[in-house]
């Protein structure tokens, strides 16, 4: 009988309607196995059972009022995870799809994620039911100023600095900031993802798209490979997609495939990004308009279908599970090399299993996608000393940060009997920091 899997089921029985939720605790527990056994002082301060419950959640209600006159009314979410290390910590997200199971798991991966950073951020996941598509600018802005008018008590620079996530970009963020402004005549880093007239950092933008290639380049590097003439395909055509495949492109990659929820296109010639940004950042449309502009690729309805593209380098970059068991055989099958998540949680436990048992090399979220969060927190240190770093300097930093999260990660999963399973190393490696400051910090009872 293993030491951690009682828990597990306790938490699957609290929880009983969060399969999200249960499948991140799940899949984290099982890699700090080792961790507890060599811990045992760990286990008698109660560190395991502790670290799976949010410190606090916050449910609220956004109403607000659309182009028509017509009230609306959404959820609204902060789950503030841990704060072992630091101020809480993460993103906001507004998809219809969000709800309190999504929020807790996003939340709780990110008090590793931070962690792994090694800067002092704790976890934390906010969002709402709102769906931005299709919306006007000025319903957005009603909305983000609904929803800030109550997230505004609970947030603060020294106690909790949202930032954005799928749905909440630049524009949303400056809805956000103006109202928190507004509420609190305050000027502070109490978000991050500013645009740069007031307050935000160059780089952030590109950060978790350029982090993520530069884990993944770390990973090849290790078996004397490159980004250099690789295949590539990317799921999703957000901020991490888009500026993932920047960098990849600028490795020496061609990349050869993007996707939103209703379908993907595939261009063997080279996605073209100066057509892509145009469609998604500034007209805000559908991926199907990129074979208008370039009527030699294609387009298909649906999603899973971009897994079946033959690629050196697999970067799924737009949900959680969206990367089953099937696809992932068929990724292998086709001669993948390399899988980086740079989405959340996006392969499915199943699709995990496939990834490690094949010995591919496999780049696990909480540590591939770290970079957004970790230039979220250079931004917070720009914002505190009232100074700005020029896009080299917090390039270079990030380029530092994610070296040093693979080799915590790949260190943690050689220490503790794991060797190459990087998903297990960066558990333990984001495990022990945030369990170190819990253990030092005393009970509260
Ligand atoms: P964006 O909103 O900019 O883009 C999300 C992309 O994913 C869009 O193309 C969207 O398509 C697609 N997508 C969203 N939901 C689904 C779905 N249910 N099925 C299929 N496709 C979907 O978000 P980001 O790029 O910021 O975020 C992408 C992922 O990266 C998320 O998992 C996020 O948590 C993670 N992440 C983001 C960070 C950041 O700094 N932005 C940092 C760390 C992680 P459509 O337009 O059709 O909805």
């Amino acid at each position: 009988m293993s030491l951690l899997s009682s828990l597990t089921q306790q938490v699957i029985k609290k929880n009983p309607n969060e399969p999200e939720f249960q499948q991140a605790v799940k899949e984290i527990l099982e890699s700090l196995e080792p961790v507890a056994v060599a811990h045992p002082e760990w286990m008698e301060a109660g560190i395991f059972d502790r670290i799976v419950e949010p410190e606090r959640q916050i449910i609220f209600r956004v109403s607000w009022i659309n182009d028509k006159g017509v009230v609306n009314v959404n959820r609204g979410f902060r789950v503030q995870f841990n704060s072992a290390i630091g101020p809480y910590k993460g993103g906001l997200r507004l998809h219809p799809s969000v709800n309190l199971s999504i929020i807790k798991f996003l939340g709780f991966e990110q008090t590793f994620k931070n962690s792994l950073t090694g800067l002092p951020i704790g976890g934390a996941k906010g969002g709402s039911d709102f769906d931005p598509k299709g919306k006007s600018d000025r319903e957005i802005m009603r909305f983000c100023q609904s929803f800030m008018t109550e997230l505004s008590k609970h947030i603060g620079a020294d106690t909790d600095v949202p930032a954005g996530d799928i749905g909440v970009g630049a524009r949303e963020i400056g809805f956000m900031y103006g109202q928190y402004k507004r509420l609190r005549n305050e000027f502070t880093g109490v978000l991050t993802g500013k645009g740069l007239s007031y307050g935000g950092s160059l780089a952030r933008t590109e950060a978790t798209g350029y982090g993520m290639c530069y884990f993944v380049e770390e990973m090849l590097k290790a078996t004397n490979n490159s980004f250099k003439n690789k295949t590539v395909v990317i799921s999703g055509s957000g901020n991490v997609a888009i500026y993932g495949a920047e960098k990849a492109i600028k490795l020496g990659a061609n990349v050869v495939a993007l996707s939103d929820s209703n379908g993907y296109i595939y261009d063997p010639t080279g996605i073209k990004l100066d057509t892509v940004k145009k469609i998604k950042e500034v007209n805000r449309e559908r991926i199907s308009e990129y074979v208008k502009y370039h009527p030699t690729a294609e387009y298909h309805e649906g999603c899973s279908g971009i897994w079946k593209i033959k690629c050196d380098i697999a970067l799924p970059c737009a949900t959680q599970n969206e990367v089953n068991e099937t696809s992932a055989k068929t990724l292998v099958a086709n001669g993948c090399i390399a899988v980086g998540e740079g989405a959340n949680m996006p392969s499915t436990p199943e699709a995990i299993n496939v990834f490690l048992k094949s010995k591919i090399l496999f780049g696990p979220a909480k540590a591939v996608n770290a970079g957004g969060v970790a230039t979220s927190a250079l931004e917070m240190s720009q914002n505190s000393i009232r100074y700005s770093w020029t896009f080299e300097e917090v390039d270079n930093k990030l380029k530092a940060i994610m070296s040093d999260i693979y080799m915590k990660t790949s260190n943690a999963a050689k220490e503790f009997g794991f060797e190459g399973n990087l998903l297990a190393g960066a558990n333990i490696a984001g495990f022990i920091k945030v369990a170190d400051a819990m253990y030092s910090e005393g009970i509260a009872y």
